[in-house]
Parts: structure tokens; C-alpha cells; sequence
């Protein structure tokens, strides 16, 4: 059981989570932010924080949402940037990739407008 980040998120990351979350398991992509599977330690802090209410528990994500549960736990292994379990997103940097589905995704995939993505 983990928290996962959705495609609200996507084009919006204002980081907002990262700062909240005790054991720095949120790690940041290029169009997104990934919660590490094996490092959260499910609080639930990160979900009131986000604007776009883009994070959920694992068990409560939306059927259509689902496939981010794979989505967040393939970004750390080796078909995507290989990090493993750093053990702390802090010293690690952004990304320069990020998930096949999240970098080929429309912007606003989820049809929800993220309220820090720009209008234009
Ligand atoms: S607070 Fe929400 S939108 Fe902002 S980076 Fe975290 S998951 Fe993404
Ligand atoms: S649920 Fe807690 S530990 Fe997991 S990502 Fe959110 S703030 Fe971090």
C-alpha cells in the first residue's frame, strides 16, 4: 500500500508535496512528480496539500486512474530511470525522463483543470 501521484499533477508539479512529506519519498520527473512505492510510509500528509488533488491512496484511486499505480513504481526501475530506492528524492535531483505514459500524455490527461497549471 502507497500513495500515488495521478495525472493531475502533470504540467503543474508546484512541489508543494515535496515539502510536506516526512521521509522525502516524492521524486520529481519532468512533467511530474513520483511517489517511490517502497519509501512511503502512507501517511496521507501530501494529500491535502496538493492543489489539483492529484494524489491518492492505492486503494482509492478512480478505475481510470489505476494504471498510476504502475505508472509511479515503473519510473523507479529500470525500464524507465533505473533509481531503485535511493532512500531520499532530495540529493537525487529531477529527472531528465519521465514515464512513457506520462511523457507522451496530452496535457490535463484526467479532462480536470489543475489549478497552478498555466490558462494558456
Ligand atoms: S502538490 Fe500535487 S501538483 Fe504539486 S507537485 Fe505534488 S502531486 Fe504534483
Ligand atoms: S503519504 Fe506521506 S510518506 Fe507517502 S508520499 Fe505522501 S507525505 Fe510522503
Amino acid at each position: 500500500m502507497a500513495y500515488v501521484i495521478a495525472d493531475g499533477c502533470i504540467d503543474c508539479k508546484d512541489a508543494t508535496c515535496v515539502s510536506c512529506c516526512p521521509v522525502d519519498c516524492i521524486y520529481e520527473g519532468v512533467r511530474t512528480f513520483y511517489i517511490h512505492p517502497e519509501e512511503c510510509i502512507n501517511c496521507g500528509i501530501c494529500v491535502s496539500v496538493c492543489p489539483p488533488e492529484a494524489i491518492f491512496e492505492d486503494v482509492e484511486l478512480p478505475g481510470p486512474l489505476k494504471r498510476f499505480i504502475a505508472i509511479n513504481r515503473e519510473f523507479f526501475g529500470p525500464e524507465v530511470t533505473g533509481l531503485g530506492s535511493p532512500g531520499g528524492a532530495s540529493s537525487m535531483g529531477a529527472s531528465k525522463v519521465d514515464h512513457p505514459a506520462v511523457a507522451t500524455a496530452p496535457r490535463n490527461i484526467g479532462g480536470k483543470p489543475a489549478p497552478c497549471m498555466p490558462s494558456s
